[in-house]
């Protein structure tokens, strides 16, 4: 069922999962009247709306018409800013994670490059943000080499979260805290529970299906939502996705299709990650509660000896 209306305020709105970089889009507002209409389509269908903010300052009129119903706001903000702890978004996106400091959850996009050599600022920005979502930009580039420096890197700061933990304080880092308070699968949505509407007034199953090519929207804002093959966003319909546990995995139906050619079905590389991930999750775990009662109500995360779950298919009901 659908749950979230993403509006796009501008083409050159700031890019928050793996959506490529904005680059050569080109910019161009949001007609306000188009935004009006968005509005109106998510009151009837009961969406919670999140805007997508371009860098420029939007004028008053666009202020009043956003503020005309409850939404959250996705903005971008210079590393100056960052420094200062600025509120005025309910999520920061970010391209460098030194020295921030935020009220907020701030996203971290980043390239694996970057991210195996920033341990220290993102245990420093454990310190001094409530929640730290890393987004990788270029999972399908991953190499043996490459999970290996991911699989080390993520231990790594599950030691520093435990620490943290045993200091009483409660970082959220998703790709080690979200499985271990998961007890079903918690991914991106897009297609299935999350729209897109974009500045043309036209709808999409992601910002990425719109940044990538204007021709593949579901529909538009005159004639309502298309969307061909809606049981394919589904999580019952992802064939292998719905024998996994790895339940913090983003599923990102956008890599999927580029990677598989198929919106249900991942690449090895995401499955990968996403099971480094939830290893590592369960170790953390286990070593937090080592120290006393943890997450009581939560189960333990059982071993596996597997990083795809497409290895074992053979074991599949
Ligand atoms: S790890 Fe792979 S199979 Fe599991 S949810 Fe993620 S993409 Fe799907």
């Amino acid at each position: 069922m659908l749950q979230y209306l993403i509006i796009l305020l501008d083409k050159e709105s700031v890019s928050f999962c793996s959506t490529p970089p904005k680059g050569e889009r080109g910019g161009g507002l949001m007609p306000l009247e188009t935004l009006r209409q968005g509005i109106r389509f998510g009151m009837m269908e009961n969406l919670m709306i999140q805007y997508v903010y371009p860098d420029k300052e939007l004028s008053k009129e666009y202020a009043e018409v956003i503020e005309s119903i409850d939404h959250s706001k996705i903005k971008s903000l210079p590393q100056s800013l960052l420094k200062e702890g600025r509120m005025d978004a309910d999520v920061w996106v970010t391209e460098s994670i030194k020295d921030i400091k935020a009220e907020v959850p701030v996203v971290w996009r980043t390239d694996k490059q970057n991210l195996f050599n920033s341990e220290a600022d993102i245990v420093c920005a454990l310190e001094n943000v409530p929640r730290l979502n890393v987004v990788l930009t270029d999972v399908e580039t991953f190499t043996d080499e490459d999970f290996e420096k991911y699989k080390q890197l993520l231990s790594a700061l599950a030691k520093h979260i435990e620490k943290l933990y045993v200091e009483g304080k409660a970082p959220q880092l998703n790709l080690l805290t979200d499985r271990m308070m998961l007890q079903k699968m918690n991914n991106c949505g897009a297609g299935d529970t999350t729209i897109t509407l974009a500045p043309n007034g036209k709808f999409y199953v992601c910002p990425a299906f719109f940044y990538e090519d204007e021709s593949d929207s579901i529909g538009d804002l005159e004639n309502g939502l298309d969307i061909k093959n809606k049981q394919l966003y589904k999580l019952e319909y992802a064939p292998i996705c719905r024998h996994c546990d790895a339940y913090q995995c983003k599923r990102c139906i956008w890599l999927n299709r580029k990677t598989t050619l198929e919106v249900n079905t991942p690449s090895h590389e995401q499955c990968v990650l996403a099971h480094l991930e939830r290893n590592a999750s369960r170790e953390l775990l286990n070593n937090i509660r080592k120290h006393g009662t943890f997450l009581p109500e939560q189960e333990d995360i059982k071993e596996i000896d597997y990083l795809d779950p497409f290895d074992k298919r053979d074991t599949w009901q």
